[in-house]
């Protein structure tokens, strides 16, 4: 049997920050996946991406990850470019603004997953475990982890890392409140006429917002399309030629005529929020926690910070030589995130409901307050730390 301090499931970006974050201190930790920590990238870009925020771009390099990121794979963005379909609302912000020679990265999950796992292989008191999870057995001191290996696992404190569908979370009896969204995000690489011009740009429809996220190459931009599901699906029967069409109509060929360079996915979306998120023994983070509308770009940055805030906390708890798994020394670190969590949440309810449909109140209401906030360089700088992660 192994002995460990942490156990984390789930190898995805939050689960492997959290580990790569207790690496930096003497707490024997582990983390358990199901599926591959690192996978061989493909040629073209996967089509799964994130907006990395500058906070955690920082954390990144102070955790030593992001040198192992592939320099031909991060793509820095210096602007932003916001607007209404079929109004005068629109807003830019510019990195320069904020004397900052960027506003953040576009990264492939799998790219970062890759580099948090080769930073962990040198950290001596982590182990990456590749198994599934039969069992969990939650005792007064330690909980014990049957894998499916055969291998048996203890540890003081388990953390659910394991996403929207997780089993820590259910194990725990942790009660969530969802929603539909009544939104599918469709998922593609496209390749533009016009240059992207390292800026990420994002235009709500009455439908929903597109997002075209800059990539390496300046013609080339991973996009996410948030749909209303009956709109999203028939966007899907589409022929390639006729949904690129369709894209280039949404956005006003704001980069001309784009091509499909990929297949595409669709994602169904569902604000999701657990309403306890520690206990003795047990806590959860990232999208085992929250997940939200992807308008915003905010759910793995979220998750991240979930992780580097409980690792502080966690490191603090060992150095003071107080137990990990008590739940009331898990209380503070659960209602500093919980509160985070919930602005998120709040704020993409808020940015949804303004920004779906056609009302023409609503419309008047969201094209004068992205043109005045436009204006308005105090508003504009706050809106631009919120997004940065600051
Ligand atoms: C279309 C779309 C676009 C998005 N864009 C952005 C963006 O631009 N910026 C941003 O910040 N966020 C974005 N998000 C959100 C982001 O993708 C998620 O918040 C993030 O991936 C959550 O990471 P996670 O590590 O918590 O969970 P996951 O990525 O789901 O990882 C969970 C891991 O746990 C493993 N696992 C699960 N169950 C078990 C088990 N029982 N045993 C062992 N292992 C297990 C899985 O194999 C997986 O590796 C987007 C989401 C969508 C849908």
């Amino acid at each position: 049997m192994q002995k460990m301090d942490v156990v984390i499931i789930g190898g995805g970006m939050v689960g492997l920050t959290l580990a790569a974050a207790l690496g930096q201190s003497t707490l024997r930790v582990a983390v358990i996946s199901h599926s591959a920590f690192t996978e061989t990238l493909s040629a073209a870009p996967s089509l799964r991406v994130s907006a990395i925020n500058e906070a955690n771009h920082e954390a990144l390099e102070r955790l030593q990850v992001w040198q192992y990121l592939p320099a031909d794979r991060v793509a820095p963005y210096q602007h932003m470019h916001v607007w209404d379909k079929d109004s005068f609302g629109h807003i830019h912000f510019d990195a320069s603004d904020m004397q900052r020679p960027k506003l953040g990265h576009i990264i492939e999950n799998q790219v970062l997953t890759n580099a948090l796992a080769e930073q962990i292989q040198h950290l001596r008191n982590v182990t990456l475990i590749e198994a599934g999870v039969d069992k969990i057995l939650a005792g007064d001191q330690e909980t014990m982890l049957m894998l499916n290996n055969d291998e048996v696992v203890s540890c003081r404190l388990l953390v659910g890392a394991d996403g929207a569908n997780s089993m820590v979370r259910r194990h725990a009896g942790f009660p969530e409140t969802f929603r539909d969204y009544d939104h599918r995000a469709i998922v593609a690489t496209i390749r533009t006429p016009q240059p992207h011009e390292a800026c990420a740009r994002q235009v709500f429809t009455p439908d929903g917002p597109l997002a075209f996220l800059p990539l390496n190459d300046p013609h080339v931009c991973s996009v996410v399309w948030s749909q209303q599901t009956d709109k999203a699906e028939a966007l899907m029967a589409l022929s390639d030629t006729d949904f690129a069409h369709a894209m280039t109509a949404a956005c006003n060929s704001e980069l001309g005529s784009v091509a499909l360079e990929s297949d595409r996915r669709a994602f169904t979306l569902t604000m999701r929020y657990a309403r306890q998120w520690a206990d003795n023994g047990v806590a959860i983070i990232g999208d085992a926690a929250h997940t939200i509308h992807p308008l915003a770009g905010q759910g793995a940055n979220l998750g991240m910070q979930d992780a580097l805030v409980l690792a502080d906390h966690l490191v603090q708890l060992h150095e003071n030589g107080l137990p990990l798994g008590r739940y009331k020394h898990l209380r503070a670190f659960e209602r500093a995130r919980k509160t985070e969590a919930m602005k998120m949440i709040a704020a993409m309810d808020g940015f949804k409901a303004l920004f779906d449909g056609d009302n023409p109140l609503k419309k008047l209401v969201r094209s004068t307050g992205l043109a005045v906030t436009n204006e308005l360089p105090l508003v504009k700088r706050k809106l631009i730390e919120q997004a940065m992660g600051f």
